[in-house]
């Protein structure tokens, strides 16, 4: 059983099959019967000398059977797919210390191959890993499966059914699938003739099955009982063409695998072998069996991907929703498709550009992919050249009705991209985006109004403008009686929103919403102007240049501007600074410094206080910008009055400063 004598028997069947084809089907003999006589004769011997018999050998006298069609069969070992990663560092952390293999991830159906006393008895498909497709009558009709093999106990074998890259753009043309088009890729082409349901029509597609591993079987002998490559050998002695390997040593370093995954991937494009990856297993078999499985995955392997798989499905309608610029946002919807075990209906289309190019519309046939495996996005449309633009553009904003206009903006790397607008400011989602993003955690932070809340306040009529947040109070009544909106419930929202009040610079420059001034701009307008909003502003209105500032371009520059122009802006700004208090956030110390009427002022405390000794409340006075006196002076701003005040009560009066209890002084410090 040498090797070198099944490569020969390959040989002369591919010779013979291709012989017997140009002489039943073309008409055309390019060979004399003497000649295919002799080809036939040798191997008929050669089959005999080696125990080996190939399902597509022509002196296999099984004739190509049909099926009415495909019976299902259980995985009793399911054949589960791999875990997957592009990235180098997840692939030297799997394989760690272990001996690996790293062989070609074929592109085409994985197929499982049962024997049993030497004959195949059963071929099926992966299906969904538990349950698969009986395709036995194929086997005669793919290249590469033995009908009987020499080893006598059940063996198990699995690998993938594929087509050449070659045989694929030879097909192509001229193969239709069950629907009428022609195949889109040569997955889908193997997939497809696999599947059907006449051999005899199988039998022209070149499929070629190549095992990737054994899950029963060649156990009986200690070496191969305990190592993968040893049972790839062991079946390529057995007639079939094992997927070819490379066999790493222990700790390889990531240039011995980034040049064994090179070295895989230039054979396999010699060989026009249909590949989108590399598979990393680990070749000891105890050891891979100890690492279990995941849901949807062995963990003894992983699959080395070069770009993200993609899937295809229908693209069944598009989706605008306003933005809080105004920008129709669009989403695409779409048959589910599974990736990764989830499922997966939406995509965003991004703009008008990405759905022009594209030529998207309901109806299309789309190919997805999850990029980096996190972001679905839409990678090509199967089905062009219907596209039309003015039936796929919504001409009035699905939310309020108003005329849709197209504007032109900058999308990455400068490039010109157009975007579909409601310019209707009153627009309803415009509106609730603009609460959401106010309230969000880089703005206001208030936790509680979610989204389902603000929509519920805005259609009751209770948030109009910003500042109405902090006035919802008025609507207490109203609110603890909404459904699921219970007592401790507003009572938290409303500790939410107090606590809002104190705020900083940046957030409060983030929710303003002057567009692009986002955090990074808005932490850099808050060092520049030292935290104060009352500078910031001074420095619009005297036409400041803004361009001066670390990474401000002229779009910030005018965009400030502009939005300080609108006199709307100016009102909110100026009304919602009466509502809040900004901290300096860069300097804990005097946290509570800016912002409380007490910044600045000479404050003194007298009598016996019931929260703070006298140290303490000299401490509070100086952590609100304040100074701590001793003496009521002409110069004294507050008395902080307690419990048996003495003269100092009196002498206040006298001068007319401001005398607040305890409480009071409690109270304008937190600024409720
Ligand atoms: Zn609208």
């Amino acid at each position: 059983m040498e090797q070198t004598s099944i490569e020969k028997k390959r040989e002369l069947i591919a010779k013979l099959n291709q012989w017997r084809y140009e002489y039943f089907i073309l008409n055309a003999p390019t060979v004399s019967d003497a000649v295919y006589d002799r080809h036939y004769d040798e191997l008929e011997r050669l089959e005999q000398q080696t125990g080996i018999l190939m399902s597509n050998s022509p002196t296999n006298t099984v004739g190509y059977e049909e099926v009415d069609g495909l019976e299902k069969t259980t995985h009793t070992i399911p054949l589960l797919s791999l875990d997957k990663t592009k990235n180098m560092g997840d692939l030297m952390r799997f394989i760690g210390s272990q001996q690996v293999l790293l062989m070609h991830k074929l592109d085409g159906l994985t197929v499982k191959l049962e024997y049993e006393n030497g004959l195949l008895v059963r071929a099926s498909t992966r299906g969904n890993g538990e349950e698969g497709e009986v395709i036995t009558h194929n086997a005669r009709a793919i290249d590469g499966i033995p009908a009987w093999i020499p080893y006598l106990e059940r063996l198990v074998v699995v690998g993938e059914a594929y087509i050449t890259k070659p045989t694929f753009e030879r097909l192509q043309g001229t193969l239709r699938d069950s629907s009428g088009n022609s195949y889109k890729n040569a997955r889908n082409m193997a997939a497809g003739s696999i599947r059907c349901y006449d051999a005899g029509a199988c039998a022209g597609r070149g499929l070629v099955f190549t095992p990737f591993g054994v899950l029963e079987g060649l156990d009986e002998d200690a070496d191969t009982a305990i190592s993968k490559h040893l049972r790839l050998n062991t079946l390529k002695l057995l007639g079939f063409s094992a997927c070819e390997f490379l066999l790493l040593i222990p700790n390889p370093t990531e240039q011995q695998v980034t040049n064994s995954i090179a070295e895989l991937q230039a054979s396999a494009e010699d060989m026009g072998l249909p590949i989108d990856g590399i598979v990393v297993t680990y070749d000891n078999i105890p050891f891979s069996l100890a690492q279990g499985r995941t849901g949807h995955h062995y963990k003894d392997g992983m699959a080395y991907k070069f770009e993200d798989d993609l899937y295809e499905t229908t693209l069944r309608d598009i989706e605008w929703t306003p933005s809080r610029f105004g920008e129709l946002s669009p989403v695409a919807i779409f048959d589910p498709v599974e990736i990764d075990g989830c499922e997966i209906t939406r995509a965003s289309l991004h703009n008008l550009t990405f759905i022009t190019e594209l030529e998207l519309m309901p109806g299309c046939h789309i190919l997805i992919s999850k990029r980096n495996m996190i972001i679905p996005h839409i990678e090509e449309n199967l089905s062009r050249g219907r596209f039309n633009a003015v039936d796929v553009f919504p001409a009035q904003c699905p939310c309020c009705e108003s005329p849709t206009s197209i504007k032109e903006g900058k999308g990455d790397k400068g490039k010109v991209t157009r975007v579909l607008c409601c310019n209707n400011p009153g627009c309803a989602n415009q509106i609730l985006r603009k609460f959401v993003h106010f309230v969000g955690k880089k703005a206001m932070d208030i936790e509680g109004l979610s989204e389902a809340t603000l929509k519920t306040f805005i259609d009751m009529g209770w948030l109009n403008d910003f500042t109405d947040i902090y006035r919802l109070g008025e609507y207490s009544f109203e609110i603890t009686s909404l459904e699921g909106f219970g007592v401790k419930s507003w009572q938290r929202l409303q500790d939410a929103i107090q606590r809002s009040r104190k705020t900083t610079f940046e957030r409060y420059l983030v929710a303003m919403d002057i567009p692009m001034i986002g955090r990074t701009a808005s932490r850099e307008l808050s060092r520049y102007f030292d935290s104060s909003l009352d500078d910031f502003e001074a420095a619009v209105i005297g036409g400041f240049d803004f361009t001066v500032l670390e990474g401000f371009g002229a779009t910030l520059h005018n965009n400030i501007h502009a939005w300080f122009k609108e006199e709307n802006n100016l009102k909110l700004w100026k009304e919602l600074q009466k509502m809040i208090n900004i901290e300096k956030k860069d300097a804990p110390a005097t946290s509570e410094a800016i912002g409380n009427p007490f910044a600045g002022c000479t404050i003194v405390a007298t009598g016996k206080l019931v929260h703070f000794t006298r140290s303490s409340i000299n401490a509070k006075i100086e952590a609100l910008g304040a100074t701590a006196g001793n003496a009521v002076t002409k110069d004294t701003n507050y008395l902080i009055c307690g419990e048996k005040a003495g003269s100092k009560l009196d002498k206040a009066r006298s001068l007319g400063v401001t005398v607040l209890s305890e409480q009071e002084f409690l109270e304008m410090a937190e600024g409720a």
